[in-house]
């Protein structure tokens, strides 16, 4: 499976916000952002550069693309569902990407950042309703059950992970039983519930174009 092998860190700062790629690291002061909140490169110290228009739904392209660990054609696919479904489409384009499985299982905590529970899945570690599915792109649906397997949930580098998620609280869209190592996607996420920081309405316009 083709993946993004760029530097993590290095996306964040070249985004300039956290997109908390390196799990536990980013919520200590050894983040890179904290410490050289400037772009990557020999010239990301240089103020007063200016992006055009299109620059700027660029880069917000992909800094959402980027914080949801996917590639180019994969968002192109997911834009084109969201585009298709009813209301709007930007709003149904978040919706997707959180209802993916491997963001699932971020949120519920069954790895530290997204590439960690993204190969949790892969390495069959989930069940859907009692199914095992290893693919990271899924859809879940409201009212799916998401569970741990026994091998997964007696991993060590998952039970941290599970009681980190826990001690800074699960999204609103989720129900969880963190003993049981499972929890179930209420429905999907309102846009209010998602960072205000996104600006999924630039991406909108950038395949309008
Ligand atoms: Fe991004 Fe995390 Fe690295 Fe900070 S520590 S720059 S949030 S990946």
């Amino acid at each position: 499976m083709a993946r993004n092998l760029d530097p993590k860190c290095r996306q964040c700062r070249r985004e300039g916000e956290k997109l908390f790629l390196k799990g536990e690291k980013c919520f200590t002061d050894k983040c890179a952002i904290e410490r050289r909140s400037y772009a990557p490169g020999q010239h990301g110290q240089k103020s007063g550069q200016r992006l055009s228009g299109y620059g700027v739904q660029l880069r917000e392209k992909q800094k959402i693309r980027r914080l949801y660990g996917i590639l180019e054609r994969q968002f192109r696919k997911t834009y084109a569902e969201a585009d298709r479904r009813k209301g709007q489409t930007g709003e149904n384009l978040l919706q997707l990407l959180e209802g993916r499985l491997d963001a699932v299982a971020y949120r519920m905590g069954f790895g530290a950042s997204r590439a960690e529970a993204r190969q949790v899945v892969r390495h069959n570690g989930v069940l859907v309703n009692g199914k095992r599915v290893n693919i990271p792109s899924y859809t879940v649906r409201p009212g799916d059950e998401i569970q741990l397997t026994d091998g997964a949930r007696n991993q060590l580098r998952v039970k941290a992970s599970l009681e980190a998620a826990e001690s800074r609280g699960f999204p609103e869209w989720l129900a969880m039983d963190v003993k049981a190592g499972k929890g179930t996607f209420k429905a999907y996420p309102q846009r209010a519930e998602l960072p205000a920081t996104l600006n999924e309405g630039l991406v909108v316009e950038l395949y309008s174009r």
